[in-house]
């Protein structure tokens, strides 16, 4: 179909986000021509900014605008817990739960053989540098519920046996399979609290 280049070069733009297809990247192209020009400028910057603003954390490896993050710089949490997620989403499905006042640690991936996936591809040595600091008693592995993030959740719990800290893995109320972002509060805060010790 012949459309302007324009209003081309948008659509394909919106088809390379994820869930996107070209059905609804041409509704939204056309959509875009109605709206108002502030809002289509503050939609630019907004794309723009969050692409040159974010970075990682360099204590807990989260995407963040400051650094330390703003989780990392608040001295209200708990200093003795950290959290272990796979992914800076699930940082924010556990912070939905206000169940847990610790640190967090986002290792941005898991280990998968499958995908080439190894240890040193994913923020461990990143944790590992945390454990330094004496007061972190506790790490609390919340990686997802499937293959990866059990295989994850293994190697961490032998990395970390050297060291005198506590591991403990979430249980399983939740979906098997399933990511941790997807997670509603009550699941995941259950899941959280029969935590159970792996080392
Ligand atoms: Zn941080």
């Amino acid at each position: 179909m012949y459309y302007p280049e324009p209003i081309a070069r948008l659509i394909e733009s919106f088809s390379r986000l994820p869930g996107i297809g070209p059905k609804t990247a041409s509704r939204l192209a056309f959509h875009v021509i109605t709206m108002q020009e502030d809002n289509v400028i503050d939609f630019a910057k907004a794309l723009v900014s969050v692409k040159r603003n974010l970075h990682y954390c360099s204590v807990c490896c989260n995407i963040t605008d400051t650094d330390p993050c703003r989780i990392c710089q608040d001295k209200t949490r708990d200093p003795s817990v950290i959290c272990v997620v796979q992914d800076h989403k699930d940082i924010v499905a556990m912070e939905r739960t206000k169940e847990f006042n610790g640190y967090y640690h986002v290792l941005q991936g898991a280990i998968s053989p499958m995908e080439g996936i190894g240890p040193d591809d994913i923020r461990l040595k990143e944790l590992l540098n945390r454990l330094s600091d004496e007061r972190v008693m506790e790490l609390i592995l919340a990686t997802n519920a499937n293959i990866e993030g059990e295989a994850t959740a293994m190697y961490v719990s032998r990395l970390i046996r050297p060291f005198d800290i506590k591991v403990t893995r979430i249980a399983h109320g939740l979906p098997v399979g399933g990511d941790l972002e997807y997670a509603d509060e009550v699941t995941l805060s259950k899941a959280l609290e029969g935590r159970r010790e792996l080392n």
